[in-house]
Formats: C-alpha cells, sequence, structure tokens
C-alpha cells in the first residue's frame, strides 16, 4: 500500500478507500483523457486497473495503475478473467530475478477476453477468449524459427517479468498473433490458466527433456505444482514406475492420487537408498528435479541409473556440485531448459479430450480484491496445503 503524501492523489473511483494514484499516473490517465476529448468528470473506472505490483524485495501491494495501452501493430490488450501464482512470482519477491524492477506488475499466467487489438493483429479481435502464454514469442527471428520461443529475440519469458503482467484487470501482450491461443468453446476455463506454464514447463523440461518411454523407471524430485504436473504428463507415456520424493507429507498423499506408484520422503532417511531398492538396484531411467536446490540436485545424481536422463526444471539460485568423478562412465545425459510452450496446442487438446485433468492442482481460489491473502496462502503451503490459487479478475 502506497502511503499518502504531497505526491500522491487519493482515488476512491473503484469503491475502495486507502488507494492512492501517483501524481505521474494522474498526469497519464489525465493526457489518455484529453487525447480522447474526455473532460475529467468523464474519467471513469475502465482508465485505471487493480493490480499487484512489485515494490523490491520482500514488497508487494494492490496498487491502481493505468489502463495499458497498444505500444506496437502486433499487441492486444486483454481483460483478465482469471490469473493465477507461480512459485517464480515468490523468487521475485525474494529478489532472486534482477530483470524484474520495482514497480512491476506480477503474473505470467492466466485466460482474458481480448479488449482491443494493435492494426498488425489478424488472428483475434475483440470478444475473443483466449489462453496467455507465458512466453511472448515474434515468430520471426532466429530462435523462434527454430521453436525456441523462450530465447525469442523481443520476448521469451518477459510477462511479470520485464514488462507488466497478468495479475490486474488488464494486460498488454506483445506479439499477440503468436503469444496467445484460442479457447475452444465450452472448454474449463480454469483447467486452462494451468496451460500458461506449469503444465508445457514440467511436460517440456521434464518429460520430454527426461526421455521418458512406455515401461521406465521415474523419480520426480518435488512434488510442489510443476512437480505434479510432471507426474501428470509422465502418464502419457506409460513409464512402470513413478516415485515422488517430497519433504511435505500432503504433497506425497496428493502424488498417489494423482498415480505415483511410490513416494519417498527425506524425512524417513536417505532417499537413495529408498530409491534403489524400489528399483531392484537400479535406479531410476529419469530423474525430473522439479525444486532447484543443491540437495535436490545431489538426489538426481544419486539415483540415476546407467543411461539415464537428469531433467532440469527447478530454477536454480546458487551452484551445485555435479559428480563427474562418479558419472564420467554411467552413460547419463542431463538437460536443461526454459519453457517454449511450442506443446500448448497440444497439451490443450489433451485437457479437452480429458486424457489428463489439470483442476486437480486448484486447491484454492479468491478475487483479484484478495489477491494478498492468495499470495500469504500459496506462500504458507505447508500450512495451508495449497498447490494452485485461482484468482478472478
Ligand atoms: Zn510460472
Ligand atoms: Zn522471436
Amino acid at each position: 500500500m502506497v502511503k499518502p503524501n504531497s505526491t500522491l492523489v487519493p482515488m476512491d473511483i473503484d469503491g475502495d478507500s486507502g488507494m492512492y494514484l501517483s501524481a505521474r499516473w494522474i498526469s497519464r490517465i489525465a493526457g489518455a483523457a484529453a487525447s480522447a476529448r474526455l473532460r475529467p468528470q468523464q474519467i471513469t473506472r475502465e482508465m485505471i486497473r487493480k493490480a499487484l505490483v512489485y515494490q523490491g524485495p520482500g514488497k508487494k501491494a494492490l496498487d491502481q495503475r493505468p489502463m495499458p495501452e497498444i505500444q506496437s501493430t502486433g499487441d492486444a490488450i486483454v481483460k483478465i478473467v482469471k490469473t493465477t501464482i507461480c512459485g517464480t512470482d515468490l523468487h521475485i519477491l525474494r529478489g532472486d530475478v534482477p530483470t524484474c524492477a520495482p514497480g512491476r506488475i506480477l503474473g505470467h499466467e492466466g485466460i482474458g477476453v481480448i479488449e482491443q487489438v494493435g492494426a498488425g493483429v489478424t488472428a483475434f479481435q475483440r470478444g475473443n477468449r483466449v489462453l496467455i502464454s507465458c512466453i511472448s514469442a515474434c515468430g520471426k527471428c532466429d530462435y523462434c524459427r527454430r521453436g525456441m520461443y523462450s530465447h525469442c529475440a523481443t520476448g521469451g519469458w518477459i510477462l511479470g517479468n520485464a514488462i507488466d503482467g497478468t495479475q490486474a484487470k488488464y494486460v498488454r501482450i506483445p506479439h499477440a498473433d503468436t503469444s496467445l491461443y484460442p479457447i475452444p468453446q465450452g472448454a474449463d476455463e480454469e483447467a486452462l490458466v494451468m496451460l500458461s506454464d506449469i503444465l508445457p514447463t514440467a511436460f517440456e523440461c521434464g518429460v520430454l527433456n527426461g526421455k521418458i518411454a512406455p515401461g521406465n523407471t521415474v523419480g520426480i524430485i518435488g512434488a510442489g505444482p510443476i512437480g505434479l504436473a510432471a507426474l501428470l504428463t509422465a502418464q502419457f507415456y506409460a513409464p512402470a514406475q513413478i516415485i515422488m520424493i517430497d519433504l511435505d507429507a500432503n504433497r506425497l498423499e496428493v502424488s498417489k492420487r494423482f498415480g505415483a506408484t511410490a513416494t519417498v520422503n527425506p524425512a524417513d532417511g536417505e532417499p537413495a537408498g529408498t530409491v534403489l531398492r524400489l528399483t531392484g538396484g537400479r535406479g531410476v531411467d529419469t530423474a525430473i528435479e522439479a525444486v532447484g536446490t543443491p540437495a535436490s540436485f545431489e538426489t538426481c545424481q544419486d539415483i540415476i541409473a546407467p543411461g539415464g536422463t537428469i531433467a532440469n526444471i527447478g530454477v536454480h539460485g546458487v551452484k551445485v556440485d555435479l559428480h563427474l568423478e562418479r558419472l564420467w562412465s554411467q552413460n547419463i545425459s542431463i538437460t536443461t531448459r526454459l519453457v517454449d510452450t511450442v506443446t500448448t496446442p497440444m497439451l490443450l487438446k489433451t485437457v479437452r479430450s480429458q486424457k489428463i485433468n489439470p483442476t486437480l492442482l486448484i486447491t484454492h481460489r479468491f478475487n483479484l480484491d484478495q489477491i494478498l491473502d492468495a499470495y500469504d496462502t500459496f506462500g504458507r503451503a505447508a500450512s495451508t496445503r495449497a498447490l494452485k490459487v485461482i484468482i478472478e479478475a
């Protein structure tokens, strides 16, 4: 919450007391009103939007911001219907993501309705319901032409990072034609919120990179939303065994309902020994790292079978040890990846045909006005048992 001072003007435009707009925002709104030949009293609530704003490490607020505007012909303005909070947003709030500057509206997931499109947008028009990809892609640059949208020269993971994100009433989406997906008629829109980021991330970085195959043995370290999404999508390939490893007993219980064949809690003793026992001493063909800590990467190296693949998904903030003194002769591969969201159209079809049900991941629902409570609930997952929270804008 911004405190009132001489440069801030109290606003009660949206019926909320205690919210303030800075003089800079007021002048931007007044400028927009003037260019639209509106008198000041015609400035309506549509010109501002509530938004969750990152204010520097450890600080965030539900603030009011002017409506986003079309900046480039390929842009679309999307009115958010539902959004969610990602573990990555918590990383930003801890100050781990230097590309995200204070003042940024967070959020890179959600669904919405097209409000306005730039002159160059041909695939969408006002009123279309759309799924927002966490990765923005121009579709034309060298990386995009190779399907590596995550490294798009003018896109990649910029939403809620380098540009304002989706935890707001409205968002500007650059490269709209190639960064939005039409929502099919009759689709479960809450399920589709899981397709902005966590399902393609778990599937591309964990399952595809991990080369999961029928009859294989899989270990997934971390049973948070991403690890559970890997557990759901790994089953496309019918592995014989999927072993989930996590310290949270509740999440291990959930894992069993999602199809895990065994669960291992490191609190009960050294996890690698248990996994080796469960796999006849061989270890796993695929180890998916879905935590992002040195200890979990260490576990992957302890449980990988000869010829296996360690597929990293976790966001690592510090260095890890690589035990080449043991692994040099074991024919293993280690993969890393930022999600490209190239599988989003395929995943949309699997959700529509009910091959997987990502709504299993949704545990809590809030309104945008309650987003600070949503962060609190999501941030204390061990006690609240939160997996994914849905926020209605
Ligand atoms: Zn995310
Ligand atoms: Zn590109």
